[in-house]
């Protein structure tokens, strides 16, 4: 059986360690979720939110605003939330309905409230940081927390050949940079890529961002690699499962995050992590 990666725990030990370093310095970082409609799968996700800020003694703020809310609006909300210096983090809450162009709300974030990491200016900042350069203050969530759970279960990034399936912005693409900028070789797979067992079969560490149940099965890996698995999806029984068949694959490699209980939880936690250090960068504490 494999080494299963939790990352609930994980999550809760950084919950703690943010919250105490936030005690230590004196200061309450704040963030704002802005929800827009009635979407219940992002309804539970931002009740997660305000539940993990409680935990963390942040300061915290949800608006919840009607689905009929005009693009001008929300970017007038925005506009305020820009101004509140008790706010050090914000996110608005994806997908958005159809009226309202995503494109023009990420890049209305400002660049130092954007706790996403989902604003160009941001983006570009992984996408150019060189060797040698300083750690970025902010990464994108869900990689940024792959790479953490790889760091604290002391799995090494540097020389080894990553497979990344899915190619979207929030999560493959970003988590392509920085596994590079760790030094991986890195293969980016996506709904095109021929015979994707045979690519993921040079992999030592295969990360899934397909959205597709069950996906990947044992013959589709290397032996002994490492599964991160950050799909989520519901089968009709309405279980919750990963883009990997984990029974299918858990003798066959070294180690593998459950779904759920793995890469969903560190994602929280990296939003609280992105909010305390602009917190830290706004009250110049660093
Ligand atoms: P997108 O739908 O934006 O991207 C999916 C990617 O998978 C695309 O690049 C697509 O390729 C590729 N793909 C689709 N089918 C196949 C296939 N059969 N073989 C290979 N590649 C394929 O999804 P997201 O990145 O937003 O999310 C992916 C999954 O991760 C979802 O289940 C989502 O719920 C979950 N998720 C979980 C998070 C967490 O914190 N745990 C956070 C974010 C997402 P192409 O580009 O060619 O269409």
């Amino acid at each position: 059986m494999a080494l299963l990666i939790d990352g609930k725990k994980i999550a809760q030990d950084m919950v703690g360690e943010i919250k105490a370093e936030s005690e230590k310095l004196g200061i309450k970082p704040g963030l704002v979720v802005i929800l827009v409609g009635e979407d219940p799968a992002s309804a539970v996700y931002v009740r997660n939110k305000e539940k993990d800020c409680e935990k963390a003694g942040f300061y915290h703020k949800t608006y919840r605003l009607a689905a009929s809310t005009t693009q001008d609006e929300l970017l007038l909300v925005i506009k305020d939330i820009e101004k509140d210096c008790n706010v050090h983090g914000l996110i608005v809450q994806l997908p958005l309905p159809k009226h309202i162009n995503e494109e023009i709300i990420i890049n209305a974030i400002p660049e130092n409230k954007d706790a996403d990491c989902f604003n160009p200016s941001n983006v570009g900042r992984l996408m150019t940081k060189k060797k040698g350069d300083s750690p970025l203050l902010i990464a994108p969530c869900t990689p940024a927390g792959i790479v953490e759970l790889l760091d604290r279960y002391n799995i090494s990034i540097a020389g080894k050949n990553v497979a990344i399936v899915g190619r979207s912005n929030i999560v493959g693409k970003p988590m392509a940079l920085m596994m590079l900028n760790r030094d991986a070789t890195v293969t980016i797979c996506h709904s095109k890529t021929k015979n994707l067992g045979e690519v993921l079969k040079q992999a030592d560490i295969v990360i899934t961002a397909v959205g597709v149940a069950k996906l990947i099965k044992k013959e589709m890996l290397k032996d002994n690699c490492v599964v991160i698995d950050v799909g989520m999806n519901r089968l009709k029984t309405g279980e919750l499962v990963g883009d990997v068949d984990f029974e299918d694959v858990k003798c066959k490699v070294y180690a593998i995050t459950p779904v759920p209980g793995g890469v969903g939880p560190m994602t929280r936690a990296m939003l609280l992590k992105n909010t305390l250090m602009m917190a830290k960068r706004q009250k110049g504490c660093e």
